[in-house]
């Protein structure tokens, strides 16, 4: 296996001709079949289908300086499970005819060239409302519309369009959920069911001197000699995504009864939420798909929690934080935010790295750190904790430097939720309650009594608990 670097092998001012029209699925996040509009309107009518996915250094590329293995934006875990989700894709676009076409490189000047070199007239691609795809999108949809192509980019990431609830507002993102959810309300397309599946598409139209490759390894990507102890339990891609979906609504008095922040954050065996996190991160699954499935859910039973505890409430959650995100310059910092308190934090970088790496002497902390770099999930009161003590808790450090952290780390790692998160956490928005936080110690205890999460996650203190009870006394394990 390849990896084209694109440079297709002629000039590219001699576009092939293709009889018929032809479309250009570009594919970055909205890694599915299902509920996937852009692919729909680029079979719609078309002679040929180009499924395109960039391979892009800006997340990719190995960085051998960064705190663990991965690129400088995205640790290893989170690199797998994305070409797992490319695998999967591909093996459903096969299924119907079709395949994914990898390219490595900056991912405009790839798509120029294709449209370039390919007698395209539609490009597709799902909305993205990050800033990176915001700059970068522009740069594509100014060559396709001087080149006389047609761009279908809809929203389909989030249940709602952040822009219309931004404009019902007055220009103003909502600032609190309540009110969000009024501007909110039902989503217009929830009355009728989504599309979930497709018989066929169009076949992929000649690609010229493009060399094309198949989705490449983590080892074709540069990354070599790390062993399986960092690997997360959790595998990439729509199919997967779809079977976790059915286990958690298949259990509809669970799905009923669902109510954050109730759920032991401790349960790593069987974690007590869906952990459907990372499949929406990258739209392995549709938000809105499963929104429309808790729906059901919800007419089958007598009675059901509601936002802001309910299933339906986390996706709420999740939509409200895209919504203040698009509409707050500057969401992922504290200069030139208006909506973040300006507070005097430290730079203290071995405070960090302590916090980091697991070394805070706090069982409890240091064990969901491990997780995080082990599992890169950890249940949401988990994230709590953490993001509490590294801030306002305990160590007073800049809430950024742990939203880095968590960005690199975590396998669902989401612009707009991870820093409307950490906003929240360190009472630098939303929430302002700062002297409320999570002991490191009894707020563990009370979930994990045994200390069965923290002997999990820190193997080193099984030893320790045997040869020196007073040591596992002194640091709330019994
Ligand atoms: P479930 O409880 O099963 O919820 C279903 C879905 O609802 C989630 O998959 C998620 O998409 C959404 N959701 C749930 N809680 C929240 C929330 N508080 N805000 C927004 N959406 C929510 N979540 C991310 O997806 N990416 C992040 O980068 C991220 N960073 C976080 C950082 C901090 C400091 C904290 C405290 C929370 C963060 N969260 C993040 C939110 C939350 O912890 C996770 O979404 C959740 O734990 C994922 O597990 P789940 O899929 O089992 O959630």
């Amino acid at each position: 296996m390849r990896i084209s670097h694109c440079l297709p092998k002629t000039s590219f001012s001699s576009p092939i001709m293709s009889s018929g029209s032809a479309s250009l699925m570009w594919f970055r996040k909205g890694l599915r079949i299902h509920d996937n509009p852009a692919l729909e309107y680029a079979s719609k009518g078309a002679k040929f289908v180009y499924p395109v996915f960039v391979v892009d250094p800006h997340y990719m590329e190995p960085d051998p300086t960064a705190f663990s293995p991965g690129s400088s934006r995205a640790g290893l875990n989170r690199i797998r499970f994305l070409l797992e989700s490319l695998v999967d894709l591909d093996l459903s676009l096969k299924k119907l005819g079709s395949r994914l076409l990898v390219f490595k490189g900056e991912p405009s000047e790839i798509l120029i060239r294709c449209l370039q070199e390919w007698d395209v007239n539609k490009l597709c691609f799902e909305y993205d409302t990050d800033p990176y795809y915001q700059a970068l999108d522009m740069k594509v949809k100014d060559y396709a519309s001087t080149a006389g192509i047609e761009v279908f980019s809809p929203v389909s990431h989030t249940l709602f369009n952040p822009a219309d609830i931004i404009q019902k507002n007055g220009g103003k993102p909502p600032l609190t959920y309540q009110s969000f959810l009024k501007l909110a309300g039902q989503p217009s397309w929830a009355s009728s069911p989504l599309p979930v599946s497709l018989s066929s598409l169009p076949p992929v139209g000649d690609v010229g001197n493009f060399e094309i490759s198949e989705v490449p390894t983590v080892e074709e990507l540069g990354y070599k000699g790390y062993g399986q102890e960092e690997l997360s339990p959790f595998r990439g891609g729509e199919s997967e995504a779809l079977k976790k979906l059915r286990e958690s609504i298949n259990d509809k008095e669970w799905v009923a009864n669902f109510e954050k922040p109730k759920g032991d954050p401790s349960a790593y065996l069987t974690p007590a939420t869906t952990v459907l996190s990372p499949y929406l991160k990258f739209g392995c699954l549709s938000s809105r798909y499963f929104y429309q499935c808790l729906t059901d859910v919800y007419n089958n039973v007598k009675k059901h929690t509601a936002p802001p505890v309910s299933l339906v409430g986390q996706l709420l959650w999740r939509d409200f934080f895209y919504t203040v995100a698009f509409g707050t310059p500057n969401f992922d910092r504290m200069k030139g935010n208006r909506i973040c308190k300006q507070i005097p934090w430290s730079n203290d970088d071995e405070l960090l790295a302590a916090w980091r790496e697991a070394r805070t002497g706090y069982p409890w902390i240091d064990a969901i750190m491990v997780q995080l770099r082990k599992w890169g999930w950890m249940h949401h009161l988990a994230r709590h904790c953490v993001a509490c003590f590294l801030t306002r808790g305990d160590m007073f450090v800049h809430w950024e430097k742990g939203r880095d952290v968590f960005d690199r780390l975590l396998i669902d790692s989401d612009w707009a939720i991870n820093n409307g998160n950490w906003l929240w956490l360190s009472c630098s928005s939303f929430f302002y309650q700062y002297n409320r936080i999570y002991s490191p110690v009894s707020f563990g205890k009370k979930y994990d009594p045994n200390g069965n999460y923290i002997r999990h996650f820190l193997p080193v203190l099984k030893g320790m608990l045997k040869l020196h009870p007073l040591y596992v006394f002194f640091f709330g394990l019994v």
